[in-house]
């Protein structure tokens, strides 16, 4: 049986490291990475887009037509903020969305596509023609519940629908280091050990991250790490698994992003 980026078993998970906002302009690693896989990706239907930078309470699905760009991030170059990237939402995906994931979730069309989700995918799909249905992250959920977010959101993929969750393994603001143009050697670890579970099938293990060394240094807060909880819960077994920009940054900061196809 052929499982390629081309002719996928199923419309893939993709979980993206984010990074600075910068990483969207530019020569850099990640931009690559994107512009890269972009192209080797058979260009989705439509992409369900769980941002870190989304945070609610409750969990929120925006049902509008539209994706208004949010410029979440200040103090950066002029050029950063000459980007526009507005695809098309979809109503009749983010219903579908709702259905699936049932009470205590809800319409909400307060907040657009942040710089977690333009970032990436204004690199991925310049054209801004793959409709896009962002769904926040629940501050107040837990880890087994993000995962049960993604367990919910994976019928959409038998849609043609690619279900893109974008934060980052490790984020550590405080710790960050713009000297260090790599990462930490606790950063590293955590980066490993979350890669080993993955690598051995142990998708569902990394809701116990809070129990690895160092956690509370690589995952200080939770909102950019949820969002790969709810990725994992998207993928299967049965999924190929591409670790693509893999490398950590500013000392505190783990790029390393994930595709299940
Ligand atoms: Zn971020």
């Amino acid at each position: 049986m052929k499982n390629t980026l081309q002719d996928p078993r199923k419309s893939p998970v993709m979980f993206a490291g984010h990074g600075s906002p910068m990483n969207a302009i530019g020569d850099n690693i990640a931009r690559a990475g994107w512009i890269d896989l972009g192209k080797q990706l058979k260009k989705p239907e439509a992409i369900v887009a769980v941002s870190a930078h989304w945070l609610t309470h409750g969990r929120k699905v925006r049902t509008a037509a539209d994706n208004p760009q949010i410029n979440d991030m200040y103090g950066f170059p002029e050029e950063l903020y000459q980007i526009h990237y507005e695809p098309a939402g979809s109503p009749e995906l983010a219903r579908k969305a709702l259905e699936l994931l049932g009470d205590g979730a809800e319409g909400d069309n307060t907040w657009g596509i942040d710089h977690g989700v333009w970032s990436v995918l204004s690199n991925m799909f310049p054209d801004a023609d793959v409709p896009v249905v962002m769904v926040s992250v629940d501050a107040d959920a837990s880890p087994e519940e993000q995962y049960a977010v993604g367990q919910k959101l994976a019928a959409l993929r038998d849609e043609g629908a690619m279900i893109f969750a974008s934060g980052n393994v490790v984020h550590n603001l405080r710790m960050v280091d713009w000297d260090n143009a790599g990462g930490f050697d606790w950063a590293d670890a955590f980066d490993g050990l979350i890669k080993g579970r993955l690598s051995t099938g142990d998708r569902h293990g990394v809701t116990g991250y809070s129990a690895f060394p160092d956690s509370r240094l690589a995952v200080p807060t939770t909102e950019h790490f949820f969002p790969l909880l709810t990725a994992l819960g998207a993928a299967e077994d049965q999924d190929t698994i591409a670790v693509f920009n893999e490398y950590r940054e500013l000392g505190s900061m783990s790029m390393t992003s994930y595709l299940f196809f």
